[in-house]
């Protein structure tokens, strides 16, 4: 099936960028599939479009021509007509001529369920190293729109019949038609009389005049796990914004930061410190007892041990979260050389010197 770009959109092989552009234009709005237009022809000129008003992709198509083509369609076509690159390109390039308005008409029924949810909530949770480390329980307290007690979130005063909506009968929607630069669109937006739920109580409910939400203080339980960092988010589903007269709830979004440790140094699941040794313990060996996060360990310091030698201590690190092990501990061990010495301390030394 060969297919010349320059033929699909009518313009010759010199065409300027302006005239590709003008072009495409003309025939998006005269074969768009709203307006009774083909949806392979549409998809064709935005094939063409794609490929042409890229200058990359124009002068690689000018030089390798359907073999070009073939590779696009390959890589970027599939069975939904706007997807893949087709339709990528097109939106980056007309966001400035009303694809918005297509858009939402085409997958207007998805838009208008995600507008009915309730909205998502985010706080910030502080916690400390350690319960980032093992994790922990929370009490947490939100301010949000919960379902009013009294009508149970439907809007209607307890006993009270709920009629389907009269101006959207029920649809939630009102479809109207719009004017763009493609010609006349038909849109969906959601019906004012019953905020797309379809449906209007006979009786508002006296608590929250029909709204179906009562703000207020919500007190949750939290489970943070263990291994949690600072800077990531938990999400608990249900907890957001209660919808409009009982539809979806929202999620809650947890934003942790963990309070930074004096002791220690967290570098994904692992941890780092550093522990001093004497002089004599570095020269001799010894056996250093340092604090984990679990209690103290004992770590054998080899005789000649210089400053800056790093010792790993196994799975004593962060546990990984929601899977089981953990991260290593690293101990830098720092020599300290004593800054003012006894005379006999003195001799002592010039003597080691010497040997
Ligand atoms: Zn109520
Ligand atoms: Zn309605």
């Amino acid at each position: 099936m060969a297919k010349n770009y320059y033929d699909i959109l009518g313009i010759n092989k010199t065409a300027s960028a302006d005239e590709i552009k003008r072009a495409y234009r003309k025939l998006a709005s005269e074969h768009h599939p709203d307006r009774g237009g083909h949806s392979e022809k549409f998809k064709e000129i935005n094939e063409a479009y794609q490929v042409l008003s890229d200058t990359g992709k124009r002068s690689q198509y000018d030089q390798y021509g359907q073999t070009f083509e073939q590779a696009q369609r390959q890589g970027g076509f599939s069975g939904n007509p706007f997807g893949g690159f087709g339709f990528e390109g097109f939106n980056a390039s007309s966001g400035s001529f009303g694809f918005e308005d297509i858009l939402s008409s085409m997958f207007g029924g998805e838009e208008t369920q995600a507008r009915n949810r309730g909205i998502d909530l985010e706080m910030p949770l502080r916690i400390s190293f350690k319960e980032a480390i093992f994790g922990v329980e929370k009490e947490i307290a939100i301010e949000k729109k919960n379902p009013c007690a009294k009508c149970n979130g439907s809007g209607a005063e307890p006993g009270s019949k709920i009629n389907t909506c009269p101006k959207c009968h029920g649809q939630g929607q009102i479809k109207s038609q719009r004017r763009t630069i493609f010609g006349t669109v038909a849109t969906s937006t959601n019906c004012d009389r019953c905020e797309g739920t379809g449906k209007t109580p006979e009786k508002p409910c006296s608590e929250c005049r029909g709204v179906g939400l009562k703000r207020g203080r919500k007190t949750i339980k939290v489970s943070i796990p263990a291994g949690i960092d600072n800077g990531q988010r938990i999400r608990v589903r249900g907890e957001g914004e209660q919808g409009y007269r009982g539809s979806a709830v929202g999620d809650l979004y947890i934003q942790i930061e963990v309070q930074p440790s004096k002791e220690f140094l967290r570098k994904g699941f692992d941890l780092y410190k550093e522990a001093k040794i004497t002089f004599s313990e570095a020269a001799l060996g010894t056996t250093l007892e340092t604090e984990t996060i679990d209690g103290s360990v004992k770590i054998k310091i080899p005789a000649g041990t210089q400053s800056g030698k790093v010792f790993r201590v196994s799975d004593l690190g962060v546990p990984h979260l929601n899977h089981s092990g953990r991260g290593d501990m690293y101990v830098t061990v720092i020599v300290h050389t004593p800054e003012k010495l006894t005379k006999r301390q003195k001799e002592l030394f010039k003597q080691l010197e010497e040997e």
